[in-house]
């Protein structure tokens, strides 16, 4: 079968790729090697992948409406409403199984005219456009990866680049009997700081609730992931104040060293999107709007089939990406909770408005200065409240 696009992987990033072009006029066969998706970690969203949400008619009903974030280091907290961004569009997003939420993204893909193929791809020959799967060859004009974070075409291709800081792993579960406390609103995700590392909790409604825990190689935990993750649990009174009375109901995940980059996103017959070509961190919940701004933009490159074009969707694609990562390396210094956990005299309106438009995901309007400004500022906005701190 001959196809205009061949895309590997049918996760969020790759049906809203196959779905833009085929709405442009392209024939694409999505190679997708999980029937029935899986509940993989990626469940809190971020206002501004509403705009991608909405263009291809994702349905979200039951899924929890998620209005802002709270933060908790040390038994002090804060919130962040996303209303407050610089001049909002979105002032909500929602919390989602993935499960339930990437079938609906292969309903959207298939109702806009993609095939998707249900094989692994095992072989590809980018110079004839040739794709292996187990199901057999498959032709396209040009293959693109949006198959995640394994980056299979970017290993393939040599484009893989480690990042040199960010080593760190995971472990993440469901939980039943979960509580909401304090400054939590339902639906907010809420983030607990430990030594060396921090803890989600990603609540779906009901007491259920998406837990898990990041873990830098500073941090002192050691064992199985069992023992990593209630070890963290008694680092943290915060989480322990939600979580005491709550149940696991599905088997510990392990993620390890999910922090990685691709040379080049394109080339002659292939580009990367999404995770397959970059994915930083994900402490603010950054990694599905990366992958549907990335594609939205991708799409419009490739309908109109020219270099320039693929550059300029790469240059800005990787701009974005590099405003949340200036904050996430801010975060793993502490000057993120410091600036975030300024006394409220300190708190000058234009702080919150960049933390919370880039909380937001407001990182591809080039109107927005405030989360750039923010992502720019942190480290010496951190250390002046540090220095008024110790005098
Ligand atoms: C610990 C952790 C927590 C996270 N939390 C969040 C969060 O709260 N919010 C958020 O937005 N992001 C989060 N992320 C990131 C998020 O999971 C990803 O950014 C997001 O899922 C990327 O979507 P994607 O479509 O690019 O890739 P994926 O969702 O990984 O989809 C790729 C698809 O390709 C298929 N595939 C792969 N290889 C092949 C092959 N060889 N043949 C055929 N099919 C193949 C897979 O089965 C899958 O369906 C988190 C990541 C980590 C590590």
């Amino acid at each position: 079968m001959t196809s205009d696009f061949v895309l590997i992987g049918a996760g969020p990033t790759g049906c809203a790729l196959g779905a833009y072009l085929a709405r442009g006029g392209s024939t694409v066969t999505l190679v997708e090697s999980v029937e029935f998706p899986d509940s993989v970690v990626g469940e809190s969203m971020l206002p501004c992948a509403r705009i991608v949400f909405d263009e291809l008619g994702l349905d979200t009903t039951g899924f929890l409406v998620k209005h802002g974030a709270v933060f908790c280091q040390s038994g002090e907290s804060v919130r962040f409403d996303f209303a407050d961004a610089e001049d909002p569009v979105y002032t909500h997003a929602w919390q989602v199984q993935r499960e339930v939420f990437d079938l609906r993204w292969r309903q959207v893909a298939v109702s806009s005219g993609c095939t998707i193929q249900y094989a692994k791809v095992t072989g590809a020959d980018i110079g004839t456009g040739t794709v292996q799967t187990t199901a057999g060859d498959l032709r396209a004009g040009r293959v693109v990866d949006t198959g995640g974070r394994t980056m299979w075409l970017s290993q393939k291709l040599g484009l893989r680049v480690a990042d040199p800081r960010l080593k760190n792993s995971a472990v993440g579960t469901r939980m039943r009997g979960v509580k909401q406390i304090g400054r939590d609103e339902p639906g907010d995700i809420t983030i607990c700081c430990i030594p060396g590392g921090w803890i989600w909790i990603i609540p779906f409604g009901g007491g259920m609730a998406s837990v898990g825990v990041v873990m830098s190689p500073t941090c002192p935990l050691r064992g199985s992931s069992e023992d990593r993750f209630n070890g963290a649990m008694a680092l943290s009174p915060d989480a322990w104040s939600r979580l005491q009375d709550a149940e696991r109901i599905l088997p510990f995940r392990g993620l390890q060293d999910f922090t990685a980059s691709s040379s080049t996103f394109h080339g002659e017959g292939f580009a990367l999107c999404g995770d397959a070509a970059t994915f930083i961190d994900p402490v603010f919940s950054s990694g599905v709007l990366l992958g549907l701004c990335g594609a939205r933009s991708l799409a419009a490159a490739l309908l109109h089939d020219s270099p320039s074009g693929l550059n300029a969707w790469e240059q800005a694609y990787r701009e974005g990406a590099g405003v949340f990562r200036k904050v996430i390396d801010h975060w793993y210094t502490g000057d993120f909770m410091a600036v975030a956990l300024a006394p409220a005299h300190r708190q000058k309106p234009y702080y919150r408005r960049g933390i919370v438009s880039l909380l937001a995901g407001d990182v591809y309007n080039p109107a927005r200065t405030s989360p750039r400004r923010m992502a720019d500022r942190m480290g010496e906005l951190a250390g002046m409240l540090r220095g008024e701190k110790n005098a």
